[in-house]
């Protein structure tokens, strides 16, 4: 939790430090009071969308309990936030084995890191886990997956840079069979702006899990970079076109002041977050608590 609390230390002094300002001094509970709210909230990313329906949710409750205390608007809101996130907490862990994770998005938002961060995670619930270098396009994110894997002492599956993607996958699904893994973890390429090669490059990996493994355990995981803010929405509409994706892990919430993103993309998209990057570190990839989440931000 304190990693948390200091991983969402930006996002606080913005959205925290100004619904403070606002529910500080005993004034009225009324419109100009959500007036002002409804504007932080905005500032912090949640959007425009979701900062409407808290604004609404928050005005209801406010008439219902007859709410005249600013201090108790404050209760109000958190409660609302935790009900829009969803009062369970997240994670990747596997419904059963085999399972193959397949991992998208696009260059540069965390992907290789959160990967090795996701194999370590799952090393230390005690699963048996195994990486495939799907993204053949960059010679670097072959290198790059394979330090993350020995660092944990993880294998990884790779052929050459160039190599048909679908052809790693493949290997690496006799591997982890053979070797009685897990979680196979496929790394893809990022390349969303040839969007007909992407989505023709994973609709063939995918027939190849669907062949080799017709009854294990899949998931499609989104990467999205929390510093990108409302773009990163943008972003996971657009992956949303090419696959199927049922969750989302958001990296970098460390290094920004749009945390509210996090709402934003569960309250608009209807994709869980799984997992949040707070740090370049092995261990900063934590499980999504909303109820933790939003007591570190309010
Ligand atoms: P890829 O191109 O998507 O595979 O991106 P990388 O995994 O290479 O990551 C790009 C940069 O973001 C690297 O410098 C990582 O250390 C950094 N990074 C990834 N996740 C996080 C995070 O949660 N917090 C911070 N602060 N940095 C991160």
């Amino acid at each position: 939790f304190d990693k948390l609390k200091e991983g969402l230390a930006k996002t606080r002094d913005s959205l925290t430090g100004k619904v403070d300002q606002i529910l500080s001094f005993s004034r009225p509970v009324d419109e100009e009071l959500l007036e002002e709210l409804e504007e932080a909230l905005i500032m912090s990313d949640i959007g425009f969308q979701t900062t409407t329906d808290i604004i609404n949710l928050l005005r209801k409750r406010i008439k219902e309990k007859k709410v005249s205390d600013a201090e108790e608007v404050k209760k109000l809101l958190k409660e609302i936030i935790i009900e829009l996130l969803g009062n369970e907490v997240r994670n990747i862990l596997p419904e059963k084995t085999l399972a193959v994770y397949m991992v998208v998005g696009v260059n540069g938002v965390g992907k290789t890191t959160s990967i090795g961060k996701m194999a370590a995670y799952l090393k230390n619930k005690g699963y048996k886990v195994m990486l495939a270098a799907g993204d053949t396009f960059r010679a670097a994110a072959i290198d790059q997956l394979e330090v993350w894997g020995n660092r944990s002492g993880i294998d990884v599956i790779k052929h050459q840079e160039g190599a048909d993607p679908a052809a790693v996958i493949f290997d690496a699904i006799q591997s982890a069979k053979a070797k009685k893994i897990d979680v196979l973890i496929c790394d893809t390429a990022g390349r969303l702006h040839n969007k007909k090669n992407l989505m023709e490059e994973l609709r063939k990996i995918n027939k190849i899990i669907e062949r080799e493994c017709p009854d294990a355990y899949k998931q499609t995981l989104l990467v999205l970079d929390a510093t990108t803010g409302q773009n990163a929405t943008i972003q996971a509409k657009q992956f949303m076109e090419v696959s199927d994706v049922n969750g989302i892990i958001l990296t970098k919430l460390d290094g920004t002041a749009k945390g509210g993103i996090v709402i934003a993309i569960n309250n608009e998209l209807k994709i869980p977050v799984k997992m949040i990057g707070v740090g370049e570190g092995i261990e900063d990839l934590q499980e999504f608590d909303p109820t933790a989440f939003a007591n570190a931000l309010l």
